[in-house]
């Protein structure tokens, strides 16, 4: 029987939806959503278990399924014999500790003694020891940001992105104590035709995030300023360029790393480009 990578993804909440797009870019189709718990993809080797994220782990820990995408936090937290294969860069957050707004904050030795609220109990049992500060962690699995209105805590310990839960929930960050995002997962030990495939799988997302992380870019130059635009625009392998219609000036096509685009950009506009495309670019292979 030919093998079929298992690949356990968030059924819904904050993974879910770039994890979906992920594989769809990938060219990897499959159902999803309507309270389905799996689907088989149509075109790739593989199926899809539809799950609470905090159950992952373990389940790709079993070997009930080979893969799992899951946020860093959960991963540390649940700490199961997993291997992070790939970090997919979305669904960033931090793990912080918060403080009624109102109250002072000199550091983290503060909390000596203090009750604290969490989710997280074994990601900020680690940190506290790391700092030498013993407290008392309340496991909660839910709503944690309201344990100090309540007098139930002096303190938090949550996933912020944004802030604004802490905000409207009357508290202050005051300490971040580890940093997460979307990471791919994998059974320990892989049968060789399973490994296979998660290399092709992996030589997939490696193409998309490399395109997501470029510009395709176009313009026109004058040809007295070509030299110096396009040693603005080291492209691939170099850029190319051709003559217009138009005498004196040529046709540029390259592609600019997106970190370095605004930069680039305004040198290369100086140096008198006209025209200027800038074109995402669907999957890159180098
Ligand atoms: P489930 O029902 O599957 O157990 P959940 O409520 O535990 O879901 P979500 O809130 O959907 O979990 O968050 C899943 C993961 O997404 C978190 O573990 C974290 O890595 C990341 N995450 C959480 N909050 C945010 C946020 N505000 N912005 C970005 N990523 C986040
Ligand atoms: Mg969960």
């Amino acid at each position: 029987m030919s093998s079929v990578l298992r690949i356990a993804l968030q059924k819904s909440g904050r993974l879910s939806e770039d994890s979906y797009q992920l594989f769809k870019e990938c060219g990897i189709r499959f159902d999803y959503g309507t309270g389905k718990l799996k689907s088989i993809s149509s075109n790739f080797p593989a199926e899809f278990l539809f799950l609470r994220d905090d159950d992952i782990p373990g389940y790709v820990e079993d070997g009930v399924a080979d893969l799992g995408i899951v946020g860093e936090n959960v991963a540390v937290e649940t700490n199961r014999q997993v291997n992070t294969i790939h970090k997919l860069g979305f669904s960033k957050c931090r793990l912080s500790i918060a403080i009624l707004r109102g109250n002072d904050w000199s550091g983290i030795q503060d909390l000596e003694g203090k009750n604290i609220a969490t989710s997280y109990p074994n990601l900020l049992g680690t940190y506290l020891a790391s700092q030498g500060v013993t407290a008392n962690i309340h496991e909660i699995s839910g709503s944690v940001e309201i344990a100090p209105s309540i007098g139930l805590a002096e303190a938090v310990c949550d996933i912020v992105s944004s802030g604004s839960t802490l905000l409207s929930n009357g508290l202050k960050e005051v300490e971040t104590i580890f940093r997460s995002e979307a990471i791919l997962i994998a059974r320990p030990e892989l049968p060789a035709e399973k490994q296979t495939l998660v290399d092709k799988l992996l030589f997939r997302i490696k193409a998309v995030q490399v395109a997501k992380n470029n510009k395709y870019i176009v313009l026109n130059a004058p040809n007295h300023a070509l030299d110096q635009i396009t040693s603005l625009l080291p492209g691939m392998k170099s850029p190319t360029v051709t003559p217009l219609a138009t005498e004196g000036w040529s046709s540029v096509h390259s592609v600019l790393n997106e970190n370095e685009f605004w930069e680039n950009i305004e040198a290369i506009r100086a140096a008198g480009a006209e025209g200027i495309l800038v074109i995402p670019i669907e999957k890159m292979i180098y």
